[in-house]
């Protein structure tokens, strides 16, 4: 069973476009013990836990002592648990990193790139690029494929791909970029049309280095590409079911967006899932998005999330238009970048026609 533990509420950072609430509200290590409890008793082979916050490593004493319970629990059951983390660096440290690689804890690091003195702040608004940089050699020494997650917003977008290529160059292979949606954000027609020619720019530096010993694994568009190789259309959300997450006081939710609204409670970790409570939930996400009918690209659109829909528009139905017209800006880029691969007779491209390796 997956679920997402929010450990804590607070950050350390102020990032521009942040949407979170900071609260001093941390985890127990009994609640989430006793959420490690809950997934386990669930039966499955395969456990995972996603780290989240606020900042995680606030709480890197609950980290620690949550993942030695779950890992342990896990050797003694002959069960499989793998662990999450996303992070903005500012406490990243080799002793964490060395805690990190034995226990299995993937991390993702959040980076602008070039951006990031003007979007990452510290709370008293002081820049923090350069304060990361031994952290960046330090992660990619232990993690080579840590993901690098960037945020672009509508203002900045002109720089977006010359960021992606900096984090590139900088070291990190895969790199994943995530538009500011906010209702605020600002996005109109005109930064519509740069985001679209930056997408084609960091296109055509992934097919620069596509065969290389190297390559740009830009997560944005092999999402993309391997749900149409593999044949693995993304179809429905399984709100409630894939990935639950559990509020700091141990309530349960069916999603990251969904925290702490009393209507959407399925449970907590005491006393488990409410199964009634969560079909309702599945049923209710399962309903299709009525402006998505039809639409040639649905099936590789990210339409279903209820998390992002219910966040935008306050209806899990209901698609922004901003992130509409970013997927049929995003997936013909995705398309035509494959197609030129192929057509270019790329041995990498073609070895992982039918492979997963793309998606990771
Ligand atoms: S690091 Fe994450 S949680 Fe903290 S301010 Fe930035 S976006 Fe928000
Ligand atoms: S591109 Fe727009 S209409 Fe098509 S599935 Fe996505 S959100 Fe729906
Ligand atoms: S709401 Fe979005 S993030 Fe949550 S399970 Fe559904 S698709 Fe995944």
């Amino acid at each position: 069973m997956n679920l997402t533990l929010h450990l804590t509420a607070d950050c350390n950072l102020r990032c521009r476009y942040c949407y979170e609430t900071h609260r001093r509200v941390r985890m127990s290590e009994e609640t989430a013990k006793q959420a490690v409890d809950l997934a386990f008793a669930a039966g499955h082979p395969k456990n995972g836990f996603s780290l989240f916050g606020g900042e995680p490593l606030l709480e890197r004493g609950l980290i620690e002592s949550v993942c030695r319970y779950a890992s342990d629990r896990a050797a003694r059951e002959g069960k499989a648990v793998r662990f999450k983390m996303t992070t903005n660096g500012a406490l990243l440290d080799e002793d964490f990193l060395r805690f990190a690689t034995a226990h299995g804890i993937e991390i993702a690091l959040s980076h602008d790139g070039l951006l990031q003195d003007v979007q990452r702040l510290t709370r008293d608004g002081s820049p923090t690029r350069e304060t990361l940089e031994p952290v960046v050699d330090l992660l990619l020494a232990y993690q080579p494929n840590a993901v690098a997650m960037q945020t672009v917003m509508a203002e900045n977008v002109g720089r977006m791909a010359d960021s992606v290529e900096w984090l590139y160059r900088r070291g990190f292979s895969r790199v994943n970029t995530a538009i500011d949606y906010r209702p605020d954000a600002g996005w109109d027609d005109g930064s519509m049309a740069v985001l679209r020619a930056q997408y084609e720019q960091v296109a055509a530096l992934c097919e620069r280095q596509f065969d290389t010993e190297r390559p740009l694994r830009y997560l944005n568009f092999w999402s993309k590409i391997a749900a149409y190789l593999n044949n693995r259309p993304c179809l429905e959300c399984k709100l409630g079911v894939r990935q639950p997450s559990v509020a700091p006081d141990g309530t349960i939710y069916p999603c990251n967006q969904f925290l702490n609204l009393p209507d959407y409670r399925m449970g907590d970790v005491t006393s488990g899932i409410d199964k009634a409570r969560q079909w309702a939930i599945v049923q209710k996400s399962l309903a299709p998005e009525p402006d998505c009918l039809g639409c040639a690209i649905a099936d590789r659109c990210r339409h279903h999330c209820a998390c992002l829909n219910f966040s935008l528009t306050g209806d899990m139905h209901t698609v922004a238009p901003v992130q509409c017209e970013h997927e049929r800006i995003l997936i013909p880029i995705a398309d035509a970048l494959a197609g030129r691969l192929y057509a270019r007779g790329s041995v990498r491209f073609l070895q992982q026609y039918t492979g997963d390796e793309l998606a990771q």
